[in-house]
């Protein structure tokens, strides 16, 4: 992988990552902003919050998991090993990273992982 190719794939991940603070930033600041129920219903509506704060608690994990895998990433571009399968350390294929530029395994990694 050449600096140019490098530098690219650095800009997406820088961006990924800002989304993700984001997400989490804005998750948390509506999570803080539930108001308090006044509806006569309480009990469903109590069902109701629950279920919202399930919800955002699973969003929440799904944009700290991709967060972290994001940060894995950029961690690795700064060691000069981004492109590298974390099993076998062969290179990635330009489409994987393409498609998703945190990628950690190889195809031939992911498939034997992926496989039952
Ligand atoms: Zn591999």
């Amino acid at each position: 992988m050449n600096a140019a190719e490098q530098t690219a794939y650095r800009t997406r991940l820088a961006s990924d990552l800002a989304q993700q603070v984001d997400s989490i930033a804005g998750l948390l600041a509506a999570t803080g902003k539930v108001a308090p129920d006044v509806s006569p219903d309480m009990r469903q509506a109590r069902m109701d919050a629950m279920a919202q704060q399930v919800n955002m608690r699973d969003q929440l994990e799904k944009f700290n998991l991709r967060r972290r895998k994001v940060e894995a990433a950029l961690a690795r571009v700064d060691a000069g090993a981004y492109g590298l399968c974390c099993e076998c350390r062969a290179t990635i294929g330009g489409e994987r990273l393409d498609s998703d530029p945190a990628e950690v395994f190889c195809q031939e990694c992911a498939d034997e992982r992926e496989a039952p």
